[in-house]
């Protein structure tokens, strides 16, 4: 009997110092650490120590500080390590360039939509995370991985399991798509008690431990507002086939409904590395040291009606999706402003919703996204309009 040797692949990892960049080393070791795996560029932004300790120990070929003031910084941290530096935005473009077969893309926000496109034309795999590329560029983005000849796989835990459950030899009898959704710190809150918490509290997610923005994300539900979005684009399905039901509990990360009435589910301990492991070994399940269900101790699962009113961040997103076009890359910039100013204590919890709603009203005639120059161009007009409304809002309040 011959073992089967795994193929050493070479991986990056476009945010490598975040949450999901340190769960997917954690993964990356797990299955065999720099033995298995060369590691190509690995990026972060401001925590230069972990960038440089994950760069010495993997071995990458590369270390990128999105942070240009931080260059030399890097480079001393590395010194003699034999890891190449790069800095700022063409930085993190060499990173995506180089010729890594599977890429995470896990930096925050809108600033990982170009690097994780030049790694996609290309032809890398791309293990998605940033969410926000899906959002802003959509199908624009799914054409992109498509025409450089690389998978799309996602590592959202709810896009993971649906991934895991959808059938595609079963496309005519798929009926709906369920996302659940935790519901957040603020789940039993009123609107009144909303408007008064602070990032500090908002950040507290009940089960997942997860970076700053996708916490708050979690606390307005904007989070899922931009799954949604994430969902129609990589299920390809219609806005009316997509739900949303509030679960407590993160067990079931979501189910996908048939025509004969059956409902298959995806379930496990809410930790991203269950997601990951499987983006990166996909079609093949990897064996992780993560927590199991024990189905004796669990004792129950709660499924309620999400709340729209308390929540609007839902029924902008089926704004968004009803609108097309670039509505949902407004929505994005809007709410990546918005959560910036509500972290900076300009705006409260509530007048996050109310101020992405106002910038997708005023920017509705923007027409549809024919090129990603166009989503850029959206992207920037969106979040100056957030700012012009931010700033009349501090003026008065
Ligand atoms: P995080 O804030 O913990 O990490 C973000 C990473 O991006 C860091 O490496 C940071 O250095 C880098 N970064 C920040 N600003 C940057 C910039 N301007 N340019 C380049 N790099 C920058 O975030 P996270 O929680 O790991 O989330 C990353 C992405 O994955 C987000 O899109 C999030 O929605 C998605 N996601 C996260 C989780 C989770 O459990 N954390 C789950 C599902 C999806
Ligand atoms: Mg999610």
């Amino acid at each position: 009997m011959t073992l089967e040797k795994p193929q050493p692949r070479r991986l990056t990892i476009l945010g490598s110092t975040g949450s999901i960049g340190v769960n997917t080393l954690d993964v990356v070791n797990q299955l065999g650490g720099r033995e298995a795996f060369e590691i190509g560029a690995l990026t972060g932004n401001g925590n230069i120590e972990l960038l440089a300790e994950q760069a010495r120990t993997m071995g990458a070929k590369l270390a990128v500080t999105a942070d240009e003031s931080q260059y030399m910084t890097l480079k001393d941290a590395l010194a003699g390590s034999g890891v190449d530096v790069a800095a700022g935005r063409s930085g993190l473009e060499e990173a995506a360039s180089l010729d890594a077969d599977w890429v995470m893309a896990a930096i925050v926000g809108t600033a990982g939509l170009g690097p994780t496109l030049t790694a996609a034309a290309r032809g890398a795999d791309i293990a998605l995370a940033n969410k926000e590329c899906l959002v802003s560029a959509g199908q624009l983005f799914v054409e992109a991985v498509k025409a450089g000849g690389g998978r799309l796989i996602p590592v959202d835990s709810e896009h993971s399991a649906i991934f895991q459950c959808l059938d595609n030899s079963q496309r005519p009898a798929l009926e709906r798509i369920i996302l659940t959704a935790s519901g957040g710190p603020f789940r039993t809150f009123t609107r009144e008690q909303m408007a008064g918490v602070t990032a500090a509290t908002a950040r507290t997610h009940p089960n997942w431990s997860m970076g700053l923005k996708i916490s708050i994300g979690s606390a307005s539900m904007f989070n899922k507002a931009l799954e949604m979005v994430e969902a129609k684009h990589l299920f390809e399905v219609a806005p009316e086939q997509i739900e949303v039901v509030v679960h407590p509990q993160s067990i079931v990360h979501s189910m996908v409904g048939y025509s004969d009435g059956s409902v298959i589910a995806q379930l496990g301990a809410p930790d991203m590395r269950t997601a990951i492991g499987y983006a990166l070994t996909y079609p093949k399940r990897p064996a992780l040291n993560v927590d199991r269900l024990d189905f004796n101790k669990l004792s129950r699962l709660d499924f309620e009606a999400p709340d729209e009113t308390r929540f609007p961040a839902l029924r902008l997103a089926r704004t968004a999706l009803t609108r097309g076009g670039l509505q949902a890359a407004i929505m994005n910039a809007a709410e990546e402003t918005a959560f910036n100013a509500f972290i900076e204590e300009r705006i409260g919890f509530l007048d996050m919703a109310d101020i992405v709603e106002k910038v997708m009203d005023r920017l509705i005639d923007c027409g549809a996204a024919g090129t990603i120059a166009e989503v850029f161009t959206a992207d920037a007009e969106a979040r100056q309009v957030a700012g012009e409304i931010i700033a009349a809002h501090e003026k008065t309040a």
